[in-house]
């Protein structure tokens, strides 16, 4: 697949049309970079958010893994990544934890 050319300055970004709101890339991601946000235009209701775009170490993890080919990282020639951070590897655990919680809770319910 050919790769998409890049938005200037961005390390990440999504095709929100393609997204279905699965969540996986947001629990894979490292650095805590994206998050969900409400979406009305969505199926779903949700779709993704590229909230810590400085804090993207361009590990293509969300890419690899997005099964509907929704996000994109751009190449490492055309953007300065960061490095991970303590901060950053926080913000991540407490996206897993939270997850974690919401699918006992989803289990408890159903
Ligand atoms: S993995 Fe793909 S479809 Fe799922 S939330 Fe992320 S971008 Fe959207
Ligand atoms: S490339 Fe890695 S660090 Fe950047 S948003 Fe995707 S999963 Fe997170």
């Amino acid at each position: 697949m050919a790769h998409m050319e890049s938005p200037q300055d961005t390390p990440v970004w999504v095709n929100t049309n393609n997204c279905k709101a699965c969540n996986i890339c947001v629990t894979l991601c490292p650095a805590g970079v994206l998050g969900m946000i409400e979406a009305d235009t969505s199926i779903l209701g949700s779709t993704i958010s590229v909230d810590y775009p400085d804090s993207c170490i361009g590990c293509n993890a969300c890419e690899l893994s997005c099964p509907d080919f929704a996000i994109y990282v751009s190449r490492k020639k055309d953007f300065k990544f960061a490095k991970l951070s303590p901060d950053s590897k926080q913000r991540a655990d407490q996206i897993v934890n939270e997850n974690k919680c919401m699918s006992i809770k989803g289990s408890q319910n159903g």
